[in-house]
C-alpha cells in the first residue's frame, strides 16, 4: 500500500483527466475484472463524499473497480456510522489517504442556511439529523456580513462544512487519531466545483496553507 501522498496524487492525476474529459482507456489501465478481486480489495483512498448525483468519486477520480473506498451521505456529514466506516477501511485495508469530499452549491448546505434563516415545523428527524450535523459549522457564517451575499454565503458554508468533517474525522477517533500520529494517515478536505468538474485540496493538504 502506497503513502497518502502517493494516493493524494493519483486522485489529482485522475481528476485531471476527468477534467479534461481524457479517460483512461478501459484496455490498457484498467484490466481488472470483477473477479479478480473478488478474493480481496486494497483501495488507495478512502473519500466520504456527498450523495449529490453528480458527484461520483469513482468518475469524478477516473478510478475503476477496488480503488476508492467509498462513503456518500448528503452533506458529507460525519455522524458515527461514517466514523466506523473510516476506521473500518483504515484499519483492515491499510488505506492511508482520507478524503472529505464536498462540492459547490450543495443541497444540503442549501437546506441548512435556509432551515437556519426560516426554521420549519414538523421537519423530518431523520432529515433533521443531517440537518443539525451541518449546522454548527455554518451558523456562525449567518452573524457576519457575508450573510447579505447569497452565493458567498454558500460558497463558505460548503468549505466550513467540509473542513469541520475533516476535523471531526481527525479529532473524533481514538483509532484514526494513532494512525495519524503513527501510520501516515492523511484526511485532506476537498471541493468539487460542478461549474468546472475540477477538485480543489484545499484543507489538511501538506505543504499548502
Ligand atoms: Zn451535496
Amino acid at each position: 500500500m502506497g503513502s497518502a501522498g502517493e494516493a493524494l496524487g493519483r486522485l489529482r492525476e485522475g481528476n485531471l483527466r476527468f477534467a479534461s474529459h481524457i479517460r483512461a482507456s478501459d484496455a490498457v489501465l484498467r484490466p481488472t475484472r470483477p473477479a479478480d478481486l473478488a478474493a480481496e480489495q486494497r483501495p488507495f483512498a478512502i473519500v466520504l463524499g456527498c450523495s449529490d448525483s453528480r458527484v461520483p468519486a469513482e468518475i469524478v477520480f477516473d478510478q475503476g473497480l477496488g480503488d476508492l473506498f467509498v462513503i456518500r451521505v448528503a452533506g458529507n456529514i460525519v455522524a458515527p456510522s461514517q466514523v466506523g466506516s473510516v476506521e473500518f477501511a483504515a484499519a483492515r485495508y491499510g488505506t492511508r489517504l482520507v478524503m472529505v469530499l464536498g462540492h459547490s452549491r450543495c443541497g444540503a448546505i442549501v437546506a441548512t442556511l435556509e432551515e437556519l434563516r426560516r426554521p420549519t415545523e414538523n421537519q423530518s428527524r431523520n432529515l433533521r439529523a443531517i440537518v443539525d450535523r451541518i449546522r454548527p459549522s455554518v451558523e456562525g457564517l449567518l452573524a457576519t456580513g457575508v450573510k447579505e451575499d447569497g452565493a458567498t454565503l454558500v460558497e463558505q458554508a460548503v468549505r466550513a462544512n467540509i473542513r469541520a468533517s475533516a476535523d471531526h474525522l481527525r479529532h473524533g477517533s481514538q483509532l484514526l487519531e494513532q494512525l495519524i500520529q503513527d501510520e501516515g494517515l492523511l484526511v485532506v478536505g476537498a471541493e468539487y466545483s460542478l461549474e468546472t468538474g475540477i477538485v480543489e485540496f484545499f484543507d489538511g493538504v501538506p505543504g499548502s496553507a
